[in-house]
């Protein structure tokens, strides 16, 4: 917290706005706006998971419609999928920013096109914070006349070639869950490139109420609005977004003077100029056959023995029980990075004492 968001909540109460709407609603999706550039309109919701699901249902997706979905995510990425019925088909990274590979997303398009289906969506992810390929991506989304829902729950504040994550989808999602960049404990955002499409987002995460006297509905709606208490926590927490982004780009500054004589560690960091990530979390690729066979399990328990909590990489989609059956298109890089990666201490405050613990084991472990 930055001390600011008390003061938003006080006026929450003040006001007596405790409902799903009230002034910092409002205030909180103008914050937003102003941050990702004047052509974004944003809609708040809940969670990150109902801004996937309000995404995929306002692009028609039904029963056993196809959806292109990266595989190295979270399984939000891909369960909302499930939640209209929809067909989950998922897709291998490629080496640079370890998201969507547009070869293997080609693949999957012309695969379902075969099958006499077109994808009715590709969900994108920029994985850590990492920006995706966009514009070879995008090219795809163009030439199959594909829409992008661009799952940008880890990445606000990255950019790509100046321009913010958050606007490169014809839907982009959002997540303030209390483990990412900013929080509101829970809750998530749908970005349109148009006021109308915001105004259909809010009218259906709030019951979809036709206008009438009484309670008239013509079509599906949902109660998926974002409380206007969690919204003031998200106003306080938008007057510090640009330190959180330079504190999380500190750490991996941090990592990589650790990490620049060895060769048997590649931190994840971006692959050109054109992207910069508010590397959200740090993330390393562990060779063990260059340093004497620790691999990435020896690593996590010597952490987790100095009591520092280390994770593996998303276990990828395809190989998730949940997902078994589900089609799957590229080679083996996205599993490959679950046995070699390990996730290190990332958060926005980290102190100094415990980078010296970390950077301890460490040197312990490159011994
Ligand atoms: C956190 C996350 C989500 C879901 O957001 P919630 O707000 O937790 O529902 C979706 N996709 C990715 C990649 C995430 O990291």
């Amino acid at each position: 917290m930055s001390g600011k968001e008390m003061k938003y909540i006080q006026e929450a109460f003040d006001g007596n706005w405790i409902a799903p709407l009230g002034p910092n609603v409002d205030g909180f999706e103008k914050d937003l706006e102003n941050f990702l550039g004047e052509e974004s309109h944003v809609a708040v919701v809940s969670t990150g998971t109902a801004a996937l699901h309000l995404a995929l249902a306002m692009l028609g997706v039904e029963k056993d419609d196809f959806v292109i979905c990266q595989s190295l995510t979270f399984a939000a990425s891909a369960n909302p999928i499930i939640y209209l019925g929809g067909i989950p088909v998922f897709v291998d990274s490629e080496k640079e920013t370890w998201n969507l590979c547009p070869n293997a997303v080609e693949d999957a398009i012309k695969s379902c096109l075969a099958k006499g289906k077109k994808p009715k969506a590709i969900i994108t992810v920029c994985l850590y914070g990492m920006p995706y390929k966009v514009e070879e991506i995008n090219a795809l989304s163009e030439k199959y006349e594909i829409p992008i829902i661009e799952d940008s729950a880890e990445a606000l504040g990255s950019t790509y070639k100046g321009q913010k994550c958050g606007t490169f989808g014809a839907i982009s999602v959002l997540s303030f869950n209390g483990n990412k960049i900013i929080t509101t404990s829970g809750g998530g955002a749908l970005v349109f490139k148009e006021e109308i499409y915001k105004k259909k987002a809010v009218f259906l995460s709030t019951q979809a109420k036709d206008d009438a006297p009484h309670y008239q509905h013509s079509i599906l709606g949902y109660n998926y609005r974002l409380s206007n208490v969690c919204a003031g926590i998200g106003r306080g927490q938008m007057e510090v977004i640009e330190e959180r982004v330079s504190q999380r780009r500190a750490n991996h500054e941090f990592y990589k003077n650790i990490f620049k004589n060895d060769e048997g560690i590649e931190l994840f960091t971006e692959p050109s100029e054109d992207y910069k990530s508010n590397h959200w979390l740090n993330a390393i690729i562990i060779h063990p056959e260059k340093l004497k066979n620790r691999d990435s399990v020896f690593w996590r328990l010597a952490f987790a023995e100095q009591n520092i909590e280390t994770r593996p990489l998303w276990k990828p989609m395809h190989l998730q029980p949940l997902f078994e059956k589900n089609m799957y298109f590229g080679s083996n890089f996205a599993e490959g990075l679950f046995q070699k990666g390990l996730c290190l201490p990332s958060g926005s405050n980290l102190t100094n004492n415990e980078k010296i613990r970390i950077e301890n084991v460490i040197k312990k472990l490159l011994d």
